[in-house]
């Protein structure tokens, strides 16, 4: 679509708006000329402290014309927010004339759309004033914001729970036996890269080891320890154990409320490995199927199951780990309405504390897009997603963290769900970005969070594996980068 903007460089916020509301549009800057299709021109007039924001949007032979005012007060930075909130609702408004209904959450693009819900209660607001403010500013529907105002307040409450030197550590494992179709990461299937995983794990321990000399000087405390993927229990049971004891032996895990490993692949599941999470203390693992379906399983590219799945749930339960979740991803290629709730129902029948219900994300560089296979359409994807939320809740789950990802199917969401007493921390502390979140791993992304305010740094380590392995300096550079942005915050040291 032709972009043009008028009075204002809000660039990113237009952008993102088009490709939330018209997705497969990209914009394009530049006159608009008579044989032009789609454009928009956005245009802000600023009076004083009075905006007025236009947008003339012209899509499929049909011109939509809206204009939003609002008031500019406060600081230089304050404005910039004012007119930037200012141009997205007024394309959001335009861009409504030319969508079926009301997408689910409104004008907001971002990844964390319950995080002014958080803000707001620790600010001591009710959660119906959060519901009212994301339905107001921004049209959230009112389900959505309902469902904000819940996982907001959950992560209102774990906040609490969180000193200013509290951390979590995540360690990742980019390795996976096949690569499945909605796949855009950069896992490794394990037939193109076993040879890598022995330096790889080699590299892994010595950048654990590391990081634990550095929290200790540091004098932060790890409260959550997550190690994901890829698949982790690709691993050998050694290669495992070996990650988890430089886990335990380097770091202080005596505040460590929970350890999570994720051991996505049944297929990858023996009772070795399981016999090694378990005495290294795990406390959740998280078996990932995405469907109970074997047509989609198949579709998805995953070599196994849905009895594998049942297998590996019976051998997960012999260990009995205080917290199990289950994943599951609705609108796969090859799945239904009927077919989503089939799975749910399999899923709550193995007893598990957590589910998971994501929404397929149409990532590029997946199979799904680079194959063209066909995949539900989103009224059919809302479906499932109606059907699965009394679903959950009538067995006693409740949602506790959410968070959305670019191109999902139908624009909505991925939802944590958790019986009492069943939440997975680290979920809630990374995707509400509550505390610093050190990243061991190939692809690990480090956070750093400043206690009480919104101030976040972020070091990234290098993306594959092989580069990982060979070069330990970057890590180590991050780790400088972690431990002198906690120098600034404390420049007294580990006591201080
Ligand atoms: S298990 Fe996860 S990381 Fe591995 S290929 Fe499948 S989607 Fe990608």
């Amino acid at each position: 679509m032709k972009l043009v903007l008028k009075g204002h460089n809000e660039r990113y916020t237009v952008e993102q708006s088009l490709m939330n509301l018209f997705p497969g549009e990209l914009p394009v800057y530049g006159p608009v000329l008579p044989e032009d299709e789609s454009w928009a021109v956005v245009d802000c007039r600023e009076e004083g402290d009075t905006l007025t924001v236009t947008t003339e949007l012209t899509c499929r032979g049909r011109t939509a014309l809206r204009s939003y005012g609002t008031g500019l007060s406060g600081t230089a930075f304050d404005r910039e927010g004012q007119r930037r909130h200012a141009v997205g609702a007024c394309f959001y408004l335009a861009a409504l004339e030319f969508l079926a209904g009301p997408p689910p959450w409104g004008m907001l693009t971002g990844v964390r759309p319950d995080k002014p819900v958080t803000w707001m209660l620790a600010a001591g607001k009710t959660p119906a004033e959060a519901c009212r403010m994301l339905e107001e500013t921004y049209f959230v529907t009112p389900p959505r914001a309902a469902l904000a105002a819940e996982t907001g307040g959950a992560a209102a409450e774990a906040a609490k729970g969180l000193g200013p030197r509290d951390i979590a550590v995540y360690v990742g494992i980019p390795f996976c036996p096949t690569r499945c179709a909605y796949c855009s990461f950069v896992s490794q299937s394990v037939e193109k890269s076993f040879h890598l995983m022995a330096p790889y794990v080699d590299a892994l321990v010595e950048e654990i080891r590391a990081g634990g000399e550095m929290v200790r000087e540091r004098g932060l405390r790890v409260r959550a320890f997550y190690m994901g993927g890829g698949t982790p229990t690709t691993l050998t049971a050694e290669q495992m154990e070996r990650v988890l004891a430089a886990f335990g032996s380097s770091f202080d895990t005596s505040f460590c409320d929970e350890i999570t490993v994720e051991a996505g692949r049944p297929d990858t599941l023996t009772p070795e490995k399981l016999a090694v999470l378990k005495d290294r203390g795990v406390t959740r693992v998280s078996v990932n199927p995405q469907t109970m379906e074997d047509r989609v399983l198949r579709a998805i590219g995953r070599r196994h199951t849905a009895g594998d799945i049942a297998r590996a749930m019976e051998l997960v339960a012999k260990y009995e780990f205080p917290h199990v979740n289950m994943d599951l991803i609705a609108g796969l290629p090859e799945d239904s309405a009927e077919g989503f709730r089939r799975s749910l129902d399999a899923c709550l029948a193995f007893g598990t504390d957590n589910v998971t219900v994501h929404t397929l994300a149409l990532k590029r560089g997946s199979r799904i897009l680079q194959e063209g296979l066909s995949v539900p359409e989103p009224a059919e994807v809302a479906a499932m997603l109606d059907a699965a939320f009394p679903v959950l809740r009538g067995a006693g789950y409740a949602p506790y963290y959410l968070y959305r990802q670019k191109y999902m199917s139908g624009s909505f969401e991925n939802i944590g769900w958790t019986r009492p007493g069943g939440r997975c921390l680290y979920n809630i502390y990374i995707m509400s970005e509550l505390c610093s979140i050190l990243s061991f791993g190939a692809g690990g992304s480090t956070k750093m969070v400043e206690p009480g305010t919104n101030r976040i740094e972020r070091v990234f380590n290098v993306k594959y594996p092989a580069e990982y392995a060979a070069r330990p300096d970057k890590c180590l550079a991050n780790q400088r980068a972690f431990a002198a942005f906690y120098s600034r915050l404390y420049p007294g040291g580990a006591n201080c």
